[in-house]
């Protein structure tokens, strides 16, 4: 079972819900984002 929840705010990629898993992570602000760009997200901020 996969269910569309909505595309990454960073690069628009789907983020799809399958058996209760998201492939993908919901922001604080609901906004949603792929792994991709949230493992790049970390590495600046670990920079910083
Ligand atoms: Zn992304």
């Amino acid at each position: 079972m996969q269910e569309y929840i909505g595309s990454c705010r960073s690069c628009g990629k789907a983020i799809y819900c399958e058996n209760g898993f998201l492939n993908g992570t919901v922001q604080e602000d609901q906004t949603l984002e792929c792994f991709e760009c949230q493992e790049q997200q970390g590495d600046q901020d670990s920079e910083m």
